[in-house]
């Protein structure tokens, strides 16, 4: 598995940390397919500091990056610890450091993350992927096998982490997936996100 990749052109660095996810999205990629930008993104163990330190440092060209991304084959905020620990070296490159998550952080780890988070992330992107909760469910299949057994309960951590995001980071945009949402959806989805103080959705 490839812990950093980039794509070529692109000064953005993406750090690839876990496989494990609250959510089995419908449009999500790793089901389709082993990696991207001609990383290996599936399988293998999750890495500490050194091995990701290692991986950024394999990469060509770093005096470029402007932005590295926690994102993954999963949900990176599984790695809290990791993001927490590798943001003093990260943010020695002078770069931002963005989080693509689902929200579910504060379920994951059972207590109010946002705040550790916010010392280790300048912006954040939160999946709402869907204008309501029962479509949300359809879409996003949250793991109701998981500790929690309440698939609403997913939906109401998201909504609460994207409520919460932009007074905790400096830059906050929720994001939906195109092609797994009809027009009319996108437009609800829009209007949710801004009555949550949210002004840039993301269509992806
Ligand atoms: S939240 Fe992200 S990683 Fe998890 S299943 Fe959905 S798209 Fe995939």
């Amino acid at each position: 598995m490839d812990y950093a990749y980039r794509y070529v052109g692109q000064s953005s660095v993406y750090l690839n940390v876990t496989n494990r996810c609250t959510n089995r999205c419908s449009f999500c990629v790793r089901y389709k397919t082993d990696g991207l930008g001609g990383a290996v993104l599936w399988g293998m163990e999750e890495p500490d500091l050194q091995m990701l330190q290692e991986s950024v440092l394999r990469l060509s060209h770093l005096a470029d990056v402007r932005e590295f991304i926690w994102c993954g084959f999963g949900e990176p905020t599984f790695r809290l610890e990791l993001i927490r620990e590798a943001a003093p070296w990260l943010r020695s490159y002078g770069a931002r450091i963005r989080l693509n998550t689902n929200g579910h952080a504060c379920l994951i780890h059972g207590r109010d993350v946002i705040p550790e988070l916010a010392e280790s992330v300048d912006e954040v992107s939160v999946s709402l992927n869907a204008p309501g909760c029962s479509r949300y469910v359809e879409v996003c299949r949250p793991d109701s096998e998981g500790a929690v057994g309440n698939e609403k309960l997913y939906w109401k951590a998201m909504l609460d982490f994207l409520r919460r995001a932009p007074y905790w980071f400096k830059s906050a945009q929720a994001s939906v997936v195109r092609y797994a949402l009809a027009e009319e959806e996108i437009e609800l989805s829009r209007s949710l996100a801004r009555s949550l103080g949210i002004h840039h959705l993301r269509v992806r």
